[in-house]
């Protein structure tokens, strides 16, 4: 637009304009107020919604509502949001959501977003937000601290599991020199139940040409260590490169954790880099159930978990620690000029400098805050009650009979299937998962182990307790009782209309190996 130099009017116009923008202390109330109160609301309601709804709409009003020049009201939004986001789907705070890895949500994180986002503070770089930074810092060490990782070690604050377990085989790739020629005689070390997002990682890593070697499970899915061994030590004499070890605190198909001081031991005596994938099971070390089978931590390389997950905040905040913070930090190093001003504290480096992020939601706030106000006793108290009920349920359940109950639980995932007197076992299982989605009180998922169609249950959420677990089996001798009641061919069609279907399977019994890269 052309302007006459002397008349700069127009800018009283934007500007009034603009201050649509910065809401006076009137409209603050009215914006917090009816925020808050459906927030409050929200959470009144929590304990009596369904744990799914599936809804033939799947909340189309929203894309028929657009972003228009003129705003509609707060009552509108929240209503908008309540009726096509909030009401559909899986509610994943839910003290009966106990499929998959079941989420959190807790208050205090939710708490700690907003003043994160009121305050914006820079949490990237040590200068421009020395306090977010140091709380940031702060929480690393504190986690390094549970898998007695030395001084030495550091890590961040990531998006998720998946990022996490990025920059820590980012950082193995660096330590290992795995490029060029070397990538297809490097070979990785896994199972079939290691979490897809590590294949994808080392996809997205330049690595998928690796040799991958799904080593041989025993029969309570946890890696063999004997197999291990033999496969390294085949690897080695046929001239390959061992040199990456994921192993699981928790596998999300069956909660299986693998024998991690054993597998690094082996891990160390070849040289091998061993990265422990605890995005679901890492955490349990806060209580003493977990203690007892996840010793052996300390000896790995690097570790990723997920607060998101087994510290019940909401989503949005995984994390690594690498055991030498220099491995993490030339994995990620950058440089540009116009950064310039920023002094490296070593002691304090950012997350910029450790990951692939620069400006990033300031993630420490919303684990410190509850961490500092309600304490860690209550943590382990939830994680030691989650263990106790799945135990709690695979002792039940193996009373009841006509259904086979999987390995007694590492941590808190319980597998299970009904076998019918007659008829195709699948298909029954298929059955019962789509009466228990189409009932929706509780949510649980399935799954494929060694082809038998296998139903899941597991305990993660803060919010469930032992109420939820009778619940959920009353639901299951109903769900059963209606199936086996109905004739074959009135049972309902195993339909399309499952959430994720699963559909690699678990294989225990042979090992097998390919480029780890689809
Ligand atoms: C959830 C999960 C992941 C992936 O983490 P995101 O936070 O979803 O990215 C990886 N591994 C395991 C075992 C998980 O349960």
């Amino acid at each position: 637009m052309h302007t006459n130099s002397n008349d700069w009017t127009h800018l009283e116009r934007l500007e009034h304009a603009a201050r649509a923008l910065e809401p006076d202390a009137a409209e603050l109330d009215e914006l917090f107020g009816k925020t808050v109160a459906y927030a409050r609301r929200h959470l009144s309601e929590l304990a009596h919604a369904p744990a799914y709804v599936e809804r033939e709409d799947a909340g189309r009003a929203l894309t028929n509502s657009p972003i228009t020049e003129d705003g509609i009201s707060i009552d509108e939004a929240l209503t908008l949001l309540r009726d096509n986001v909030d009401s559909i789907g899986i509610d994943p705070a839910s003290s009966r959501f106990l499929g998959y890895i079941p989420g959190g949500g807790l208050v205090h994180s939710a708490l700690g977003d907003l003043l994160a986002a009121v305050a914006n503070r820079y949490a990237a770089v040590y200068y421009a937000g020395p306090g977010a930074v140091r709380m940031e810092h702060m929480l690393v060490r504190w986690m390094a601290s549970l898998f007695g990782y030395p001084d030495s070690s550091g890590g961040f604050l990531s998006s998720g599991g998946s990022m996490a377990n990025l920059s820590a085989i980012v950082a193995a790739r660096e330590v290992h020199g795995v490029s060029g020629n070397e990538i297809e005689r490097s070979v990785v070390y896994l199972t079939n139940d290691t979490h897809y997002c590590v294949g994808k990682a080392l996809r997205i890593a330049g690595l998928s040409k690796c040799p991958g070697r799904f080593v041989q499970m025993d029969e309570n899915f946890r890696m063999s260590s004997s197999a291990l061994e033999e496969t390294i030590r085949k690897d080695k004499k046929a001239g390959l490169r061992p040199w990456l070890l994921v192993s699981s605190t928790g596998t999300t198909n069956t909660g299986a954790v693998d024998p991690i001081g054993e597998l690094g031991d082996i891990a160390s005596a070849h040289g091998l880099w061993h990265h422990i994938e605890g995005a679901y099971g890492a955490f349990f070390i806060l209580c003493q159930e977990g203690r007892e089978i996840l010793h052996g931590m300390d000896r790995s390389d690097s570790i990723i978990m997920d607060p998101h997950k087994t510290l019940f905040l909401p989503y949005g905040t995984g994390a690594v620690i690498v055991k030498e913070r220099n491995h993490l930090f030339n994995a990620h190093r950058a440089w540009a000029d116009y950064l310039q001003d920023i002094e490296q504290e070593m002691e304090l480096v950012a997350s910029a400098f450790l990951s692939p992020e620069l400006t990033k939601h300031f993630r420490a706030l919303r684990m410190w805050l509850p961490l500092k106000v309600i304490g860690v006793a209550a943590f382990r108290a939830a994680l030691s009650e989650k263990i106790q009920l799945a135990r709690y349920f695979h002792e039940r359940l193996q009373q009841v009979p006509g259904f086979e109950v999987g390995p007694y639980p590492d941590l808190s995932v319980v597998t299970f299937r009904y076998v019918p007197p007659r008829g195709d076992a699948n298909l029954f299982n298929q059955q019962l998962t789509d009466l228990i989605h189409a009932d929706g009180r509780v949510f649980l998922s399935s799954t494929l182990l060694q082809d038998k169609l296998t139903l899941r249950l597991a305990v993660v959420c803060f919010r469930t307790h032992r109420d939820q677990i009778d619940l959920t089996l009353e639901i299951l001798l109903e769900k059963v009782k209606m199936l086996l009641d109905l004739p074959a061919d009135k049972r309902p069609a195993a339909p399309d209309s499952h959430v994720f279907r699963v559909t690699s399977s678990t294989n225990t019994s042979q090992e097998s190996s390919s480029a780890v890269g689809p």
